[in-house]
């Protein structure tokens, strides 16, 4: 067995632990819903390298329901913008159950598209052409966020479709006050079918996946919405994805979700994972008990509440000190007194914001007295971001006005060209293959013309 087995393990851990629990009833407004087997519990977790782990019924089909307004909503923001959808659906939590009249007092506005009046108008402002009609547009995005065709369960799609009158009603009502973009019985309709798209618990880990990835789906690499998309997803999932327990959950789970009333149930830890449970048994807000006792467990056992710091202090800078300590420094006193005068500091892993301040803070505090020259050694940095980057030139730019000279030990050009270098930080900054050639440049310059 490898070692992954050990995620797997955890997994199977949770299904051990709460298989058992047999609180809660299956929705039964929508009537084909109650032939769904209670005893059925699958968890999915895909990493952000697309490493799929699960445990139990994970690959049992069953339809998404709520679990599809999130993706809907994405599709909705990446045809539309955030201010025009904005302008049809708010962002803010009902505090109400899903299918209640959430609408805004003087505008009719829905609250939010994680509840159904808001999910109906989303899926009403998904373009809808005689060349590719809405439903179309919206099984391909789905299909896409779980890198797989997804089809449509015919049967509840049918269940519901004769006994939705609740939704039909709130389609009609929202129409009355003009924010409803599209035909009420259309929309609805739209609605029912999106609702009724039959995914397993894998499927919908991956597409919980491709939201907390940026929007490119780890398993299949495709890009299927843009970061920003993405994160707006994941914001309104955060704040109103659990409809009437949604505070209770973002404080103690501290994770963005969506749950279904089929008893599907994701949540995403941004740039971490996805991850997906089904289990039809549900509490009063119409959340999976099972799911959300298992994701509740495996948040608190893992530390994977969103407002923890995950990031580790300290571990972007890995050497701030002066040449002289090097390995490499030689006996000879001169040299070495030199060397005692060029402060060394070297970074690794990938820049964002937090880790480029951690070395711009460090290359201040290189060297005796925080003066003279300063070698930057960048080898072990994987990647830097666009804010980084720009952090960083700034950065040194700022060192070269006050004297002090910087020598970027950067073979893999992570800095870019350097002309782009001169533009940006307004000097020739000296790049080096090693750390040992940065070093004898600073030490020579410090010593002045032979
Ligand atoms: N199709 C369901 C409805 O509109 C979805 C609700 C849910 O999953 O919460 O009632």
């Amino acid at each position: 067995m490898s070692a992954a087995e050990a995620v797997t393990d955890a997994l199977r851990d949770l299904h051990r632990r709460f298989v058992d629990v047999r609180e809660g009833e299956r929705a039964d407004y929508i009537p084909e819903l109650t032939r769904s087997d209670t005893r059925d519990f699958g968890l999915a977790l895909v990493s952000m390298d697309g490493h799929r782990y699960s445990a139990g019924a994970a690959r049992t089909p069953f339809t998404l329901q709520s679990v599809s307004k999130p993706f809907v909503y994405a599709l909705a923001l990446s045809s539309l913008g955030l201010d025009e959808v904005d302008r049809w659906v708010g962002a803010e939590p009902s505090g109400e159950a899903y299918n209640a009249i959430s609408l805004e007092r003087r505008t009719g506005r829905p609250a939010n598209a994680m509840v159904n009046a808001g999910a109906i108008v989303a899926t009403a402002l998904v373009p809808d052409t005689p060349e590719v009609p809405a439903f179309t547009r919206i099984l391909t995005t789905l299909s896409r966020f779980a890198g797989r065709g997804l089809d449509v369960d015919e049967d509840v799609y049918a269940s519901e479709a004769a006994t939705g009158d609740r939704n039909r009603a709130l389609a009609y009502l929202i129409r009355s006050t003009g924010v409803l973009p599209a035909d009420p019985v259309a929309a609805v309709d739209t609605y029912f079918r999106q609702c009724a798209v039959r995914v397993t618990a894998v499927d919908l880990a991956v597409m919980a996946a491709t939201l907390a990835h940026g929007g490119v789906n780890p398993v299949s690499g495709e890009t299927v919405v843009t970061a920003d998309v993405a994160a707006q997803v994941l914001a309104v999932m955060a704040t109103c994805g659990m409809y009437n327990a949604s505070g209770e959950w973002l404080l103690r789970v501290g994770l963005p979700a969506k749950s279904g009333v089929s008893g599907g149930l994701i949540a995403a830890g941004p740039a971490r994972f996805g991850l997906a449970t089904y289990s039809p048994l549900l509490d009063a807000t119409g959340t999976s008990v099972r799911g959300r006792d298992a994701i509740s467990a495996l948040s608190e056992r893992l530390g994977l509440h969103l407002m923890r710091n995950p990031a580790l202090p300290g571990s972007t800078v890995t050497l701030a000190t002066t040449a002289d300590v090097l390995p490499s420094a030689p006996a000879d006193r001169e040299a070495r007194a030199l060397r005692e005068r060029v402060g060394v500091v070297a970074a690794q892993g990938a820049l964002d914001f937090t880790a480029v301040e951690r070395v711009l803070f460090a290359l201040d505090e290189a060297g005796p007295e925080r003066a003279g020259p300063v070698v930057l050694d960048l080898r072990e940095v994987t990647g830097a971001d666009g804010v980084a980057l720009a952090l960083l030139h700034a950065g040194l730019a700022r060192l070269a006005r006050e004297g002090r000279r910087a020598a970027v030990v950067d073979p893999a050009g992570r800095l870019g060209p350097p002309a782009l270098v001169r533009g940006r930080t307004g000097q020739d900054l000296p790049r080096y293959g090693s750390r040992e050639e940065a070093v004898e440049h600073c030490a020579r310059d410090l010593a002045g013309p032979a």
